[in-house]
């Protein structure tokens, strides 16, 4: 296995998560009793460039009826005007400038950019969520992205003045072939920017449970810069964000730039953190072991005094955590989502079944394990009513806790 970002081999390979299906094919009732394909999940990292990563297993295909869907959040919805708007007034002055968002998904953040009279474009594989997007009067190209997509788009629409894509280039296996068809596509002063879960709050807050099948690297600033390097793009700025448990956007243009400042001072903290040393990983894999344990101790404590304990969201992540650590509907009751298209629903691997957030005041549990932790401060504000009836959260991670 070679870094499928700066292309060294030898990668480390240092938390065997155990054998787990894709983190969003969940289930209806009648596919309960068929096999279902799961795969290892092996998380390596690349200490050259400090890319986290996991090979790429998934049967293509699996997208097209991919269920993520971020409008179901209020941080989502917030996040995204931001961003439009400052995409807006600092890229995009021309009436007839073109912003493409690649993996697009629902139209969140194009639908608002269109709104704001910004001409665009959405490149997205799923076609029942592109559906969605085409319903907001967007204009999307359901397609895989890469050099051959480029090239159709820049033919059919001219090219990008800004590129974005949010929570995408992480699911992407062949980043060379992606940024091929970005060089294809950008205009020569065009912007690429990119928004990732980035590697140093992973590191630092253990988040190992953000791996799953389809989310296939954890980005460094540095394997970011060592990538672009192969198509003569350098970055030029980077925000932190708090989203999906720490993020960041990180903007590039053509050209070999000296590192500015942000970049520099960024790869410092990265040093400094240790992202480059193999210790720092065996550490973090011994830590998530630990989370296990303290988390089934937690659980059957509380099962043993009698409590019921249902999960709050069914995320793809909480089904990495929920197959790690074997919880299945003998330690939780029920999984409760915002997102309808899971409702009815049984999670992947442990079969627990999923409901909508109103089973939490028709069939209250005394606990509530909160598997959507980096939505935990909206999770819990939303359900004030459960927490004044006497309900307690509990959160997984970093360690695993109770919030009364
Ligand atoms: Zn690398």
């Amino acid at each position: 296995m070679i870094c499928r970002a700066c292309k060294r081999p030898d990668l480390l390979r240092y938390l065997p998560l155990g054998p787990h299906p894709p983190a969003n094919a969940f289930l209806r009732a009648d596919q309960l009793a068929q096999p279902e394909p799961s795969f290892d999940l092996d998380t390596h990292v690349c200490l050259g460039c400090g890319l986290v990563q996991i090979r790429d297993q998934v049967p293509v295909g699996f997208f097209d009826h991919y269920l993520y869907i971020p409008s179901a959040s209020d941080t989502m919805h917030r996040h995204f005007a931001d961003f439009a708007r400052g995409v807006r007034d600092r890229f995009l002055p021309g009436a007839d400038s073109l912003l493409v968002d690649i993996g697009c998904n629902d139209g969140l953040f194009l639908g608002t950019a269109h709104n704001m009279g910004i001409r665009t474009l959405g490149i997205d594989p799923a076609a029942n969520i592109a559906e969605l997007a085409r319903q907001k009067g967007l204009n999307v190209v359901t397609r895989y992205f890469g050099p051959q997509t480029a090239a159709d788009v820049l033919a059919g629409h001219g090219p990008a003045n800004v590129i974005v894509t949010t929570n995408t280039l992480n699911h992407v296996d062949d980043l060379h072939g992606f940024m091929q068809g970005i060089d294809t596509l950008l205009a020569p002063d065009g912007v690429f920017v990119v928004e990732v879960p980035q590697a140093l709050t992973f590191v630092e807050h253990n988040e190992f449970d953000t791996i799953y099948h389809e989310h296939l690297s954890v980005f460094s600033v540095r394997s970011l810069v060592e990538l672009y390097r192969f198509f003569n793009m350098s970055i030029f700025d980077i925000e932190n964000l708090d989203v999906h448990g720490g993020s960041m956007r990180v903007y590039a243009r053509r050209g070999h730039a000296e590192a500015n400042t942000v970049v520099r001072d960024w790869i410092e903290r990265e040093i400094a953190a240790k992202l480059f040393d193999a210790e720092t990983y065996r550490g973090a894999a011994q830590e998530a072991f630990k989370i296990r344990d303290g988390l089934l101790h937690l659980l059957d404590r509380l099962k043993a005094e009698g409590k019921r304990i249902a999960g709050y969201g069914a995320p793809a992540k909480g089904n990495t955590l929920l197959n790690f650590c074997r919880i299945g509907p003998e330690r939780l009751d029920f999984l409760v989502d915002r997102n309808t298209l899971k409702h009815g629903l049984f999670s992947p691997g442990m079969h627990i079944p999923i409901g909508g957030p109103e089973r939490l005041s028709a069939d209250p549990p005394d606990y509530l394990l909160l598997l959507a932790w980096n939505f935990a401060g909206e999770i819990i504000r939303q359900q004030s009513g459960f927490r004044e009836r006497g309900g307690k959260f509990i959160l997984p991670i970093p360690h695993p806790e109770v919030i009364e």
